[in-house]
């Protein structure tokens, strides 16, 4: 049997209020959700959930900002929320069984039309169809499709489980050949550290305008506690792992300052999320083809 190379990459679900991304997103990854939207994040890529099949790593992303009407959304809102979507690999626009297409749905369409990730159409709550004599599915399906090219179109029922393997099927095959980002069953246990490897990888990124997102990793090493109360704070230790000199020398910048930036700007972010002190200490690390090497990837909690 010819070994299928393993796929991973960002996923995010879009669709205005009510049309069940939350369900879909229950359906799909379980409790993790729950754990880890428990905290207020401020994350510009929060992720809701990872899925771990054998063959590949689906993390979803939420894009604050797109699910919202457009009245409550500033200029920058937008800007912010559509930059978010440019980087991620699959994006899975949701609606619901309906006569006709919601102008929430047009708004967000319109503003998918500029994207060069595939997108999938998933059409939720068909379940609904027998209750509802008016829906022609097909049709429907049509007028969105009219409106976007979009890479595929399922029917689903995200309450029921219809179809949400077939959808997962066809988002798994549309995603870059990577690494397992996250580790398989610990994300549930401790979802901190993965989440902080993430936002320090993000900033490094970001800072840097690194072009080759999968050289640079992450890994914290540890996370702890100290003091009690309103004292309390967290003490971060966490290596940036990068595969050339090169690459060194740009992630720490003149006399320190880019790393310190980084440094900044994850803490902050952190802080934020987890809504306590932090101190964080951040190291750099020349690892050759880090990428290739599994011990390497399972130390990166990953
Ligand atoms: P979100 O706002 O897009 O996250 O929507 P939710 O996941 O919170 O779902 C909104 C409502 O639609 C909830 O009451 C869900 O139970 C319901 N819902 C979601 N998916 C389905 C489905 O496939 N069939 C039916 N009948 N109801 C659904
Ligand atoms: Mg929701």
């Amino acid at each position: 049997m010819a070994a299928q190379p393993f796929r991973s990459g960002y996923v995010s679900i879009i669709g205005r209020p009510n049309v069940g991304k939350s369900t879909l997103l229950n359906f799909l990854v379980g409790r993790k959700i729950a754990i880890i939207t428990e905290k207020p994040q401020t994350t510009r890529n929060r992720i809701l959930g990872v899925k771990t099949l054998p063959d590949a790593q689906i993390i979803f992303l939420d894009t604050p900002g797109i699910h919202k009407p457009p009245k409550l959304m500033n200029k920058m809102m937008v800007k912010a929320a559509f930059a978010a979507l440019a980087d991620v690999d699959v994006v899975v626009f949701i609606t619901e069984v309906a006569k006709k297409i919601h102008p929430e749905d047009l708004f967000i369409l319109k503003s998918l039309r500029r994207l060069k990730s595939p997108i999938l159409l998933a059409i939720n709550k068909i379940d609904l169809l027998a209750h509802r004599p008016g829906v022609n599915i097909d049709e429907l399906i049509e007028r969105y499709q009219s409106l976007l090219g979009f890479a595929e179109t399922f029917q689903i029922s995200a309450l029921h489980g219809t179809n949400v393997d077939v959808l997962l099927e066809a988002v798994v095959k549309l995603l870059p050949e990577g690494p397992m980002y996250f580790p398989a069953e610990t994300l549930t246990d401790q979802p901190e550290q993965f989440v902080v490897a993430e936002i320090i990888r993000e900033k490094a990124m970001m800072l840097t305008h690194q072009e080759i997102p999968y050289s640079t990793g992450v890994i914290v090493d540890s996370i702890e506690e100290v003091g009690q109360g309103c004292k309390k704070h967290l003490r971060v230790t966490a290596t940036i792992f990068v595969e050339r000199p090169t690459q060194k020398m740009i992630i720490i910048g003149k006399d320190g300052q880019m790393l310190k930036k980084i440094g900044t700007l994850a803490r902050q972010e952190v802080e934020a999320m987890l809504n306590c002190r932090v101190f964080l200490q951040l190291w750099v690390k020349v690892k050759e083809k880090w990428t290739e090497d599994r011990a390497m990837l399972k130390r990166m909690g990953i």
